[in-house]
């Protein structure tokens, strides 16, 4: 599907990857578009070299004096891994979220408000919630650019080209109100759907910063360098019809650097873009059995990276959440 095949430029300080730079491009795609892209395009998106998320916005004499300071992540771990999973499908309930909750590992679901299972299925969210898993927002409709390549399956009034950053802001907010009557939370993180940064070619995240405390925003690789990670531009990986050895691989990465890697799933042993039962089992199996990872809701991961970030210096951004 074109809409896979496509790639973006590298960002800078992103390296690019020999083995597909992928959007989350997700839910809602129906049952044979989804099979179509399975069958065609599921090549994974691992990246294969350590990397570092810089903020472009930064000045090279504050990124220099940033780069030099020490980053610590909290005694006896050496690095973090953050399990993500989008577009609250059933098969993250169903099969995902037993995984973890055995092996009392901790994750963040980015939640789109108005995808079925939030009506249907609202007491398994509120009891994710209250057995300490993150609650994200993905926005209420999922608005991607119908415009790109292979985004044909982005309904007409879901289409982020037509809709204002003043009136995306407005229904993102209201989305962190719906969560916060589920789980009574205040501070959480975001993902963009479709890694989509524009709405009617507007930037629009820039708006939203003081709303969250960090946002995924960017495919990319394995972040190395965490004085330099900019908490509104955090790259993800995506990875589907992966073996659970390609997953714990890029903890192994992670955990060289000393930096974090960033998993943004769909479907578990289900659904789209998806990885089998098997492989997440194997990846939480291994993160269970190794504690030196940091495995845990990316809202507490990136609140620990931005004081970190302040405590050596200029902070990455204005923001306090
Ligand atoms: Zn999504």
């Amino acid at each position: 599907m074109a809409a896979h095949k496509r790639s973006k430029p590298p960002q800078p300080g992103l390296l690019p990857t020999s083995r597909a730079n992928h959007r989350p491009v997700c839910w809602p795609l129906p049952l044979p578009v989804r099979s179509a892209l399975a069958a065609l395009t599921c090549v994974i998106l691992i990246i294969s070299q350590p990397v570092s998320a810089t903020n472009q916005h930064r000045t090279p004499a504050s990124a220099a004096d940033k780069s030099t300071a020490p980053f610590q992540w909290p005694a006896g771990k050496t690095a973090a891994v953050s399990l993500a999973y989008d577009d609250a499908l059933p098969s993250q309930l169903d099969i995902a979220l037993p995984q973890l909750n055995k092996a009392g590992l901790k994750a963040s679901f980015y939640l789109p408000l108005a995808a079925p299972t939030l009506s249907s299925r609202l007491a398994d969210w509120r009891a994710a919630a209250a057995a300490g898993h993150e609650l994200g927002n993905h926005s209420l409709f999922h608005q991607c650019s119908r415009a790109k390549p292979g985004r044909s399956w982005v309904s007409p009034q879901r289409d982020l080209d037509t809709i204002s950053a003043s009136k995306l802001v407005d229904e993102i907010r209201l989305g962190n109100a719906f969560l916060q009557a589920i789980d009574g939370k205040t501070l959480r993180t975001y993902t963009a759907p479709c890694t989509d940064q524009l709405a009617q070619g507007e930037p629009y995240l820039p708006l939203l910063q003081q709303d969250f405390v960090a946002m995924k925003t960017l495919t990319g690789g394995v972040v190395s360098n965490m004085q330099q990670l900019d908490p509104y531009q955090v790259p993800v990986i995506t990875p589907h019809d992966v073996s659970g050895a390609e997953l714990i691989a890029l903890v192994q990465q992670a955990g060289a650097s000393g930096g974090m890697v960033n998993f943004t799933f769909h479907g578990v042993g289900g659904d789209h873009l998806s990885i089998s039962a098997q492989a997440h089992q194997q990846l939480v199996d291994y993160l269970a059995a190794n504690p030196q990872y940091w495995t845990a809701p990316f809202v507490e991961l990136m609140q620990h990276v931005k004081q970190q970030q302040a405590a050596a210096g200029q902070p990455a951004n204005k923001h306090t959440r």
